[in-house]
């Protein structure tokens, strides 16, 4: 993990490390009613260092998903570039994976079907299919569980399907759009403990949506905070707490002293999120 230090204008370490950058990405969408536009990401440039952990967080509606989905290649920014690996790209990468808050494992499958889906897709034979997807399945702790349906396990472990589902394709990039939002705070804490150890194992860059501060401190090598919409960078804040990375960092001073450092960047820009969204009712 390098520590960038020098001038730049872009959110992370030098483009030389980088697995994948922005260059002055920004994305105006027309309004419901067309009679308008939203400027939802507004001029972001950033590095991710190959291996990193990178988290962006900001004020509901600034533009973290749409960045996300720009960089999963679901949505065209409106201007600006993206490179993977040093190649600009445009639409899907198959170096990228992704894993949404939103229950995203089919009912109808089990977990072993579930996980097994995305190589189906890709035409893997089922001997291959299932043995990878019962080694992704015991990596994220489900094993014993491969013949149960969605319906049978809880949210953490409809999480852990999900996780497992993005992985197994073995994307270089796993963007994680708010992945423990709808889960309890317990086990949003162990999941991302157990999310750490499979990345340290899998030496995977991740890139995380969050809302959550101290989930960002917990998990990230860097905590991208964006300003209230339209979306910019404000500041990114380089979280120096030690790997291999154990829930109990977050009863130590740094982590603390780190969470009150994001804190610090994020209020003003909540407290004009807030009034952006009083004024609008
Ligand atoms: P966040 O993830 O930070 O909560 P989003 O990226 O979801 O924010 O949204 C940023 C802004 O862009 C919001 O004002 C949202 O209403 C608007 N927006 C997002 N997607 C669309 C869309 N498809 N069409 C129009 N506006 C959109």
């Amino acid at each position: 993990m390098s520590l960038f230090v020098g001038p730049t204008d872009h959110a992370g370490v030098r483009p030389s490390m980088a697995i994948l950058t922005l260059h002055h990405v920004s994305k105006v969408f027309a309004t419901d009613n067309g009679s308008g536009q939203v400027v939802a990401v507004n001029d972001v440039s950033l590095n991710v260092d190959s291996g990193g952990f990178f988290s962006i967080i900001g004020p509901s509606g600034c533009g973290k998903s749409t960045l996300l989905r720009i960089i999963g290649g679901l949505l065209d920014p409106s201007s600006g570039e993206l490179t993977v690996g040093g190649e600009p790209v445009k639409g899907p990468h198959p170096w990228i994976g992704m894993v949404f808050q939103e229950e995203s494992t089919f009912p109808w499958r089990t977990t072993l079907g579930n996980v097994e889906f995305g190589l189906e897709m890709r035409g893997v034979s089922p001997t291959q299919r299932r043995a990878k997807a019962r080694e992704m399945i015991r990596l994220v702790g489900l094993s014993g569980f491969e013949e149960r349906y969605p319906s049978e396990l809880s949210g953490g472990m409809k999480q852990r399907v999900a996780i497992a589902r993005a992985l197994v394709l073995e994307p270089k990039i796993l963007l994680m759009d708010e992945p423990f939002g709808a889960l309890d705070e317990q086990t949003r804490i162990i999941l991302g403990e157990e999310l750490l150890r499979i990345r340290d194992e899998l030496k995977q860059t991740i890139m995380l949506v969050t809302h959550n501060i101290n989930e960002s401190v917990q998990l990230s090598d860097r905590v991208m905070v964006m300003t209230a919409r339209p979306g910019r960078v404000k500041e990114v804040v380089f979280i120096d707490l030690p790997h291999p990375r154990d829930s109990s960092i977050i009863a130590s001073d740094r982590f603390g002293h780190l969470v009150a450092q994001v804190w610090s960047a994020l209020r003003e820009e909540s407290i004009k999120s807030f009034k952006q969204t009083e004024q609008a009712h």
